[in-house]
């Protein structure tokens, strides 16, 4: 799927046969709590805005190829807490980011233990809303000793966790990742559990966590089967999210589902809070989200610099405005 979609050629279709209109949630606001924007196109954040996106968290996970040493660390989280979250404001998005040593790259201990050491200089600045995307993928010891040390880090920050859950053996790594926060004290109500599907989301709802659905076009949770679960488990400590990033998917995942959900006649206090409300009042147990930040309408000023960078390119007009979406 591209990445550069416009709003009219998505109204076209949705998934392969469904009519979408998502002229029936304008006006709805909605927070994708999981999205990598780092992977994403400037006109990524353009639709994102336009349907209705005002808020997101950007969780930091895998670059899709192994990280050479610790400063490649440094200036990732950097970045997540910097330059992208300028970029984000520069289209009127309001971007936060969770923090943490991802599950694959904890397999290679001897920079594990180094990222260990540098997490705490990250987790406690402004905008950092959780650890996380953290937990399991192939379900090794090391995975197993960073979750836990990182379910300690989170404990002593008193921060919300997203955990990332595995592919392989999902049923049962979801089930031991909720084990090991118990086991560790967590509170489930300050644990988010992501990447549910039909077969996990019972117990994670039972135990009292936070159930996270990622939509993958083609894959996985389909818009269509999210419809199904909201139907049948409601919409209490269930949120959708797009985990959009540098594979095929789709950083309009969250709206779509909830044209959809509006569709197929799913209630619109329902659809507020699985596409919007759930995820602020789970992440915003950080302290770090106050939802006046992006509410009011946005304020936009592309002339703005980081760090004496912009987003623009020679010849370029920055849009400062302050109503209209669409850049001249
Ligand atoms: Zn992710």
């Amino acid at each position: 799927m591209c990445s550069s979609h416009s709003i009219d050629r998505d109204k076209k279709s949705f998934g392969d046969n469904m009519p979408l209109n998502l002229d029936d949630i304008q006006g709805m606001h909605f927070f994708d709590p999981h999205i990598h924007m780092t992977s994403r196109t400037t006109d990524d954040y353009q639709a994102m805005v336009d349907a209705g996106i005002v808020a997101i968290i950007e969780p930091a996970f895998w670059l899709g190829q192994p990280r050479s040493g610790l400063s490649s660390y440094r200036d990732y989280y950097n970045s997540l807490i910097g330059w992208e979250r300028f970029r984000s404001s520069q289209f009127g998005i309001k971007h936060y980011c969770t923090i943490g040593l991802n599950s694959r790259e904890a397999n290679n201990i001897e920079l594990a233990e180094q990222v260990m050491e540098l997490l705490p200089a990250f987790i406690y600045k402004e905008g950092v809303v959780g650890i996380g995307e953290i937990g399991f993928d192939d379900q090794t010891p090391a995975e197993d000793k960073y979750y836990r040390a990182q379910l300690e880090l989170a404990k002593t920050a008193s921060l919300p966790v997203q955990v990332h859950t595995p592919h392989r053996d999902k049923k049962q790594g979801t089930s031991r990742s909720m084990d090991i926060a118990i086991e560790h004290g967590l509170d489930p109500y300050s644990v988010i559990i992501d990447h549910n599907n039909e077969e996990t989301v019972k117990e994670v709802l039972d135990r009292g966590f936070w159930a996270a659905f990622t939509i993958y076009p083609f894959t996985k949770m389909g818009n269509e089967r999210m419809v199904e679960v909201v139907k049948q488990y409601g919409s209490e400590r269930i949120m959708i999210n797009s985990a959009a990033d540098w594979g095929i998917s789709d950083p309009l995942a969250v709206p779509k589902t909830a044209a959809l959900m509006k569709a197929m006649g799913i209630d619109q206090k329902d659809i507020e809070l699985v596409s919007y409300r759930n995820a602020i009042t789970a992440f915003a147990q950080s302290g770090q989200i106050d939802e006046n930040d992006f509410v009011a309408s946005t304020q936009i000023d592309q002339s703005q610099k980081f760090e004496g960078n912009t987003i623009l390119r020679g010849g370029q007009q920055p849009r400062v405005d302050k109503s209209s979406i669409i850049i001249k």
